[in-house]
């Protein structure tokens, strides 16, 4: 069941202050604050109790010693007085496990890698991220000041910031390793204890923190979302999926983050900043086409919005931030009617490989992004899912590259397809975990072998090498093929050496090299050309599966080769011939579909916004690029009664075919929403 639902349009207020900086909070107005923030269209501001530097911008008297020591005026108090006097939200920020005050005062408490060393910036370097551990004593600590915080003020909500598990060797780690039959010298045992560490840390302080408040809302930020949150998703009563394009999370963490957090059954909320880069880029600006587009998608995706911003020392918010600000967050205001208590409405499941081999912020797994990237191209509505997901919502389930398959996954997918799901696999998706066997018959191909090795006696399948030393080809032919020519297309990266069953149709075959590169032999600056040779499936068909050897999902998130994405598709078109949304724009258009139940309506959201690299480390957005007269058809599960452009109203006509609502919008300047009323 949801908690209650967030607010659309909110602000994080960062505050890290050196001690350093005089005269913190002397610009401060409550009044001007809080104004400011209401002509922006903000409704909730999280603001800071404890920074990174470990400082309070409160008068504490429980810490006074961490009162920052040249704070003017106590901050907090009057954020919140003054904004909830304007029905603006105010949730408190609390910082967990970087803190530089207690990292000097208590370098007892910091955390330990298996060297002894401390986890975190090195005494002569700039920085606060020495890594405190939940272990030590400092869990007593931020349970009294956090105690501190909800007695003192009415809270509406607790952000504990840096909350991730640390493979600690600190010795109140090792007593407790050794005191539940760990081994502590051993790094994996270490990587284990610290994801149980974290999770019992959580589910500790909500429960300290539910025993004083049951209604504020309660999120612990690690900066990313993923299969791990499940198990504890009960610490949680939202998530807020911390994504700034143009920091190091890029423009395709939040799609990939959204559509798996949505499936747990949390309301969640898009994070990103004002800031031109990422958090504490003072004085920077977004591009207000980039602000646009980073809100409007989170709307699109069935999330809440969130701008990060930080406030200057002197405490006074900056009006042409929040003129910035103020402008999307009016299109949001007009916007939400049709996104207030929305759904998203999709058909295929992609499997995450992130349960298997992990993810965090700037390691998503790759062959995770080349499916979002392509899917998102092609039109598709679908989540990310995990092996304990509910798959009978879907229709299709996509399993990219490197989804491990034991006994319960196997038989879960055998039940799924016998109940008339389909399932596209590709790759070692589909091998048990010894990786020398598929776990399922469901693809019908077995493992003909390991693959060829390089010098050092390694594995090649699936790697990526500079000059594709290893490359394959593949021949497309039939429906599979649709729009290839029927010759060799470059497979950069090995596929899985794999046989094909009798009951299993040959899609297309895979073509060998003369030879793999090596010293040995070569030929001029790539990989070798083709031998002409078929030398075993490629990809394959059983009744509804269809497997493809290639980590064709890593592949294309390499450098997109365009067969990748329309083998892809036509494996789609095969298993899918009717999918929930079609439409002739061009691949740069972003389309999405929500369900607004209680009005009996589906919201298509059109997105177009184009993420270009104008610069070396960074993907920027100035322009809006309008479309014109895009068609579009969506497979609607009952009869249409009027279909219309919202929130202007504007009607527009629309003929049924078969399955399908089709309709043709005149222009899309960025963002459309079109409202599709049954009944
Ligand atoms: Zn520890």
């Amino acid at each position: 069941m949801k908690e209650a639902e967030l607010r659309f349009r909110q602000i994080h207020l960062d505050f890290h202050t050196s001690e350093c900086i005089e005269s913190v909070g002397s610009g401060f107005d409550p009044d001007e604050f809080a104004e400011t923030l209401a002509r922006a269209n903000v409704n909730s501001i999280t603001c800071f109790a404890r920074c990174h530097h470990g400082w309070l911008y409160f008068d504490s008297k429980a810490f006074p010693e961490r009162r920052h020591p040249h704070l003017q005026q106590a901050l907090l108090p009057q954020q919140i007085e003054a904004c909830h006097r304007r029905g603006i939200r105010v949730p408190i920020y609390l910082t967990v496990q970087w803190d530089y005050y207690t990292a000097t005062h208590h370098p007892e408490w910091l955390a330990q890698d298996g060297e002894g060393r401390v986890i975190g910036t090195p005494p002569f370097e700039a920085g606060f991220y020495q890594t405190l551990c939940v272990n030590s004593p400092y869990r007593e600590f931020l349970k009294q000041h956090t105690a501190e915080v909800l007695d003192q003020f009415p809270t509406d909500g607790l952000f504990f910031d840096i909350v991730w598990p640390v493979p600690c060797a600190c010795r109140y780690c090792r007593e407790k390793m050794l005191a539940a039959g760990m081994e502590p010298s051993n790094e994996a045992a270490r990587n284990r204890f610290g994801l149980e560490t974290i999770n019992e840390f959580k589910q500790d302080m909500t429960h300290f923190v539910r025993k004083r408040n049951p209604e504020c809302t309660i999120f612990y930020n690690a900066g990313h979302v993923g299969p791990r949150h499940r198990p504890v998703k009960g610490a949680y009563s939202h998530f807020e999926l911390e994504t700034l394009p143009s920091g190091e999370w890029g423009y395709l963490h939040f799609p990939v983050t959204v559509r798996y957090a949505r499936t747990l059954g949390l309301d969640c909320l898009g994070q990103t900043g004002k800031f031109h880069t990422s958090w504490g880029d003072f004085h920077s600006f977004k591009n207000l086409a980039a602000l646009r587009f980073e809100c409007l998608r989170m709307l699109a995706h069935g999330a809440k919005c969130l701008i990060g911003d930080q406030l200057a020392p002197g405490g006074r918010i900056d009006p042409d931030v929040y003129r910035l600000v103020g402008e999307v967050y009016g299109e949001v205001a007009r916007k939400e009617p049709w996104c207030a208590g929305a759904q998203a409405v999709t058909e295929i499941g992609v499997l995450t490989p992130e349960e298997f081999t992990g993810g965090a912020v700037g390691v998503l797994p790759e062959a995770l992004k080349g499916a979002t990237r392509l899917l998102e191209q092609g039109g598709h509505q679908f989540d990310v899912l995990d092996s304990a997901s509910d798959f009978s919502k879907y229709r299709v389930l996509l399993l990219p590259d490197h989804i491990t398959v034991n006994e319960e996954l196997g038989q879960k997918l055998e039940g799924y397809v016998a109940g008339g799901g389909s399932v596209i696999a590709s790759f070692a998706s589909g091998l048990d975990e010894t990786r020398s066997r598929f776990a399922t018959e469901l693809f019908g191909v077995t493992l003909a072998g390991p693959g060829p090795r390089d010098s050092n006696g390694n594995l090649v399948r699936g790697k990526p090498f500079e000059r594709h030393d290893y490359c394959e080809y593949l021949r497309p032919q039939g429906e599979i093929g649709r729009g290839l020519p029927a010759t060799e297309h470059a497979m950069y990266r090995r596929g899985m050496a794999v046989g094909a069953g009798a009951e299993t149709e040959v899609l297309a075959p895979i073509v060998g090299s003369f030879f793999d590169r090596t010293y040995r032999h070569f030929c001029s600056h790539r990989q070798t050309p083709s031998s002409g040779r078929e030398v075993q499936p490629g990809i394959v068909r059983k009744g509804r599966c269809i497997y493809f050897s290639s980590p064709i999902f890593s592949q294309y998130n390499d450098n997109a080769p365009r067969w990748c994405k329309q083998l892809v598709l036509n494996a789609l078109e095969l298993l899918l011939p009717e999918p929930l949304v079609r439409h002739d724009g061009p691949g740069t258009l972003q389309v999405t579909l929500t369900e607004q139940a209680g009005q009996g309506r589906w919201i298509l959201h059109l997105l177009h916004f184009i993420p270009e690299r104008r610069s070396e480390t960074m993907d920027v957005i100035e322009d809006v690029i309008p479309l014109f007269k895009v068609k579009v058809r969506v497979r609607v599960p009952r009869s249409v009664r009027e279909v219309a452009v919202v929130p202007e109203a504007a009607l527009v006509p629309f003929r049924t075919e078969g399955p399908y609502a089709v309709f043709e919008i005149d222009r899309i300047d960025g963002h459309t929403m079109v409202s599709l009323t049954f009944g």
